[in-house]
């Protein structure tokens, strides 16, 4: 989206990086966030074959002191901000009644109070601009939970509360905030699992495969866009028919 300025966390590999590379090609200004900078490099190179700014910055999710900071190094190195990506996101895997106190914490930190302090720091440039759009990357387990998920389930379910609440909150001020929910989609995250559990989510899939990152990031670039300027509080889940 020429002459757009976009922010996507988690940028550094799987579904962030497919979006990241999805809205340079088509001309938007990207600002990439994530621990690993050698890795958002890479991804920021690539983005610069399209032509475009390509920023990295540097962001653990569960500082929230940290998030805030980033966005504001963001807009004053870009010199605004239009578009924001909350992608990043983390599991930890355990029946509730084994789930180490800690893990939870781990989770919700970094899924959903991180997201809302990237969305609060974001919004406050946004309000003055009277413009702007938010996607929040959940997942089909916030829909419909999943055993042995329950932080996980937890944090993305809480994002569903989060963005509709800011859409209400934001939407007279011309600035839309949506969710993007994947099913199961081919990354690192994806691959964590082993054959015996890939099998078993699949064989619940109607398309009978598992998503590519591309699919998800052609549904947020739509969300993005000018087209989907009257779609807001909407929670669009990409997973292959899993959850419907
Ligand atoms: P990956 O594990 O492949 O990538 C996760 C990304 O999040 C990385 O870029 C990682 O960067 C970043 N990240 C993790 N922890 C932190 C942190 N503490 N601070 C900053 N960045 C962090 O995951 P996916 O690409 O698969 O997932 C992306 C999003 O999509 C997540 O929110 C996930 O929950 C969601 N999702 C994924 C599904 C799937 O099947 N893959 C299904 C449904 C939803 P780094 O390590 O460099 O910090």
């Amino acid at each position: 989206m020429k002459g757009q300025v976009a922010l996507i966390t988690g940028a550094s590999r799987g579904i962030g990086r497919a979006i990241a590379l999805k809205l340079a090609s088509q001309g938007s200004d990207v600002a990439l966030l994530a621990r690993d900078t050698a890795r958002l490099e890479e991804v920021a190179s690539e983005a610069r074959a399209s032509g475009v700014r390509a920023l990295v910055v540097h962001v653990d999710m569960s500082d929230g002191d940290a998030v805030e900071q980033a966005v504001k190094k963001a807009i004053t190195e870009m010199g605004s901000l239009d578009h924001v990506v909350a992608n990043a996101g983390i599991t930890a895997d355990q029946l509730s009644i084994r789930l180490k106190p800690e893990d939870w914490d781990r989770v919700l930190a970094v899924n959903l109070t991180g997201s809302f302090r990237l969305a609060r720091a974001a919004l406050s440039s946004m309000l003055r601009s009277r413009t702007g759009r938010v996607v929040f990357i959940s997942s089909v387990s916030g829909l419909m939970g999943n055993p042995g998920q329950a932080a996980y389930a937890a944090s993305k379910a809480g994002l569903l509360g989060l963005a509709k609440s800011l859409a209400k909150e934001v939407g007279s001020r011309g600035i839309t905030v949506n969710v993007v929910a994947p099913g199961l989609i081919e990354t690192d995250m994806a691959r964590a699992l082993s054959e015996a559990q890939r099998a078993e989510m699949v064989a619940h899939v109607p398309l009978g495969r598992l998503g590519r990152a591309e699919e998800v990031a052609a549904a947020v670039s739509f969300l993005l866009s000018e087209e989907a300027g009257y779609i807001t509080g909407a929670v669009l889940n990409i997973s292959g028919g899993l959850y419907m």
